[in-house]
């Protein structure tokens, strides 16, 4: 088929858009009265849309383009699996030879104690699995009280009724009746929007001790679990202070719970490490992925099940009765192999920690100076800036929340970038090819932004 791009300018296509497209997570009234933007082609970490215009990806994607766009090993490699095998299930004692390949590979990439993975198609089914998951568990530990699962406010963990649930966004739990039972949250380590009354390390302590407060409260022997993305992407990219996780895995260590490392955003690199968990130092017992293990290229996600959790559950004798059409699908299967060997030869997670991670933070950081801005924060490359109306008093905020930071989000594509607002902050997540020139642009064109936007 030839694409509506070659044949009909941007408004017929926006128009088609609007009559027959719905866009997720969308006000579709205003976006359908403005047209949507129209993105046509993509390489390296430029998208190019319907009027030829290049933007430089900021959120690569939707932090997920770890690689960068247009890589045509992974599109060939892809292209010859489908021609080989492109579909056979792993169902009934059923497997093929890239779901093999890649559960090696992933066995050898997650920490030592990790050796399994199951597949799914996305980061919102990899929580749904870990849903199931550590509910089976403990019912197969003879512990079948250990239902409740813990998770944060402000938390993104997908939008299935599971993620949605082990999600703390308010606005998703209204559309329902949200979470589902056995799901308890607890605050955020948000310490530039809650935590303004003490010094961050005081604040990151006492957020942590809020899960050892709910232990205690709902009785060890009631909780399964707790799911915690090591940084808030879609929160807002909440960096927890630097004794929010040691405070953590001391709790973790001392009670007899599973803890959920949510990796969708934060595994394959984006923190320097492998997984985010590594970076500060944590344990998981899960690990939910999607995203960066194809880089986006097809759809693929899984649950990464540490040994405790996996002799628990698989050796049992019973069926685990849970799975999906394409887990494992060979050609995502193949996309993902082919992701994670280019990650590993142009040594991408090494480049985030020693090199673009290192220099975007310190330019990145300087935007704080800006008046516009209570707050600049980067931890490698996932960054934000809270906007503020008023540098002088950091609690005030604009008098309606969400409005700046859209204005920004708007002005920043008319600047040639592509970052996101959440709330009246703005944040970015680049690719991890990202170049020290390209890295000044986007510096460059965020700082343009902030000034165009009053
Ligand atoms: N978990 C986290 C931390 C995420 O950020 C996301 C998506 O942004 C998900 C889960 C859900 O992933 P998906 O959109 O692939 O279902």
């Amino acid at each position: 088929m030839t694409a509506h791009s070659n044949i009909y300018p941007t408004k017929a296509l926006q128009e088609i858009d609007a009559a027959h497209h719905w866009h997720p997570f969308s006000d579709m009234k205003s976006l359908n009265e403005e047209g949507s933007r129209i993105v046509t082609s993509a390489d390296g970490v430029w998208i190019s849309d319907s009027d030829g215009k290049k933007i430089l990806d900021g959120m690569a994607g939707l932090w997920c383009v770890q690689v960068g766009h247009g890589r045509k090993e992974i599109a060939d490699a892809v292209n010859r699996q489908m021609n080989e095998l492109a579909y056979y299930n792993t169902f009934f004692k059923t497997t093929h030879p890239p779901a093999i390949a890649l559960s090696e590979k992933l066995a050898k990439l997650a920490p030592d104690h990790i050796n399994t993975v199951f597949y799914c198609s996305s980061g919102s089914e990899a929580n749904d699995t870990v849903f199931r998951m550590v509910r089976t568990y403990w019912d197969k530990m003879c512990k079948p009280d250990k239902k409740v699962i813990i998770g944060r406010w402000n938390g993104y963990h997908g939008s299935t009724l599971a993620g949605t649930s082990l999600g703390g966004m308010k606005a998703m739990h209204a559309q329902g009746d949200l979470p589902v039972s056995g799901v308890h949250h607890i605050d955020q380590p948000y310490w530039f929007g809650e935590g303004q009354d003490m010094s961050p390390e005081e604040f990151g302590v006492l957020a942590a001790r809020k899960l050892e407060e709910a232990i205690d409260e709902i009785g060890e022997d009631k909780i399964a679990a707790f799911i915690a993305e090591p940084i808030q992407g879609a929160g807002g990219v909440i960096i927890p202070p630097a004794t929010y996780w040691p405070e953590m895995r001391r709790i973790l260590e001392e009670r007899d719970i599973l803890f959920v490392s949510d990796e969708v955003i934060c595994g394959f690199g984006r923190l320097g490490e492998w997984f985010g968990s590594t970076h500060f130092g944590v344990k998981p017992d899960l690990m939910p992925i999607a995203k960066g293990l194809t880089s986006g290229y097809l759809p693929m996600g899984g649950v990464l099940v540490s040994d405790r959790v996996a002799d628990g559950l698989m050796n049992s004798g019973d069926d685990f009765n849970h799975g999906y059409t394409y887990s494992g699908h060979p050609v995502c299967a193949t996309a993902a192999l082919a992701n994670l060997e280019i990650i590993e030869r142009e040594g991408l997670v090494d480049r985030v920690k020693n090199d673009i991670g290192p220099y975007l933070q310190e330019r990145w950081l300087r935007l704080g100076d800006h008046p516009l801005v209570g707050e600049a924060r980067m931890t490698g490359l996932m960054g934000a800036l809270e906007l503020v109306p008023d540098k002088t008093d950091l609690k005030k905020t604009f008098p309606d929340t969400g409005t700046v930071g859209t204005i920004c989000r708007d002005i920043s594509f008319q600047n040639s970038m592509v970052m996101r607002a959440v709330r009246d902050s703005m944040i970015i997540s680049p690719p991890l090819v990202l170049s020290h020139e390209e890295a000044d642009f986007l510096v460059k064109s965020a700082e343009k932004t902030l000034n165009d936007t009053f």
